[in-house]
């Protein structure tokens, strides 16, 4: 498997080198609003170990963000008053990778509403800090 490099766009959010429009941070992860979003109020929680996806990632690792992921399921589904959440993670190229440093999408989902293709196109972003404010009201009210 291909090493973990720390050029990706996740290593620079997480040591503050480019801007994201940040829901929640710990020692151990931070959750941002996906700028390409599949359906409203896509976000992303990302741990803060490098790793380039599941198939390299540390049982610590991955026991430290499960309880994040489920934090900012139940936010965003509150939040955005969706339906349902559909968690996603992608490991490789071939799976639909294309950021290359650990990472669970959170998807609120809405009766009868399809996603929209993965990586599609760049979202508003008054929409996206308007849901994030949301998001944000939620995590702190739970
Ligand atoms: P994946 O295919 O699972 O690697 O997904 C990478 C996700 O990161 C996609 O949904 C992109 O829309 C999202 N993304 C890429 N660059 C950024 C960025 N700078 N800030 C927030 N999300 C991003």
């Amino acid at each position: 498997m291909t090493a973990y490099d720390d050029g990706n766009i996740f290593s620079k959010i997480i040591k503050g080198e480019i801007p994201s429009e940040k829901l929640y941070e710990d020692a151990n992860a931070v959750a941002i609003m996906d700028i390409m979003p599949q359906t409203r109020g896509h976000c992303l929680v990302i741990p803060k170990a490098p790793s380039r996806n599941l198939l390299d990632a540390s049982d610590e690792t991955l026991s430290a963000v499960m309880p994040l992921v489920a934090k900012l399921a139940r936010a965003a589904k509150a939040a955005m008053q969706a339906d349902g959440v559909r968690i996603a993670q992608f490991n490789e190229p071939a799976a639909g990778q294309t950021v290359f440093h650990l990472h669970f999408h959170i998807l609120p989902m809405y009766e009868g509403v399809e996603l929209d293709l993965h990586s599609n196109r760049s979202a508003d972003k008054a929409a996206l800090a308007e849901q994030a404010e949301k998001i944000r009201a939620a995590l702190n009210a739970g």
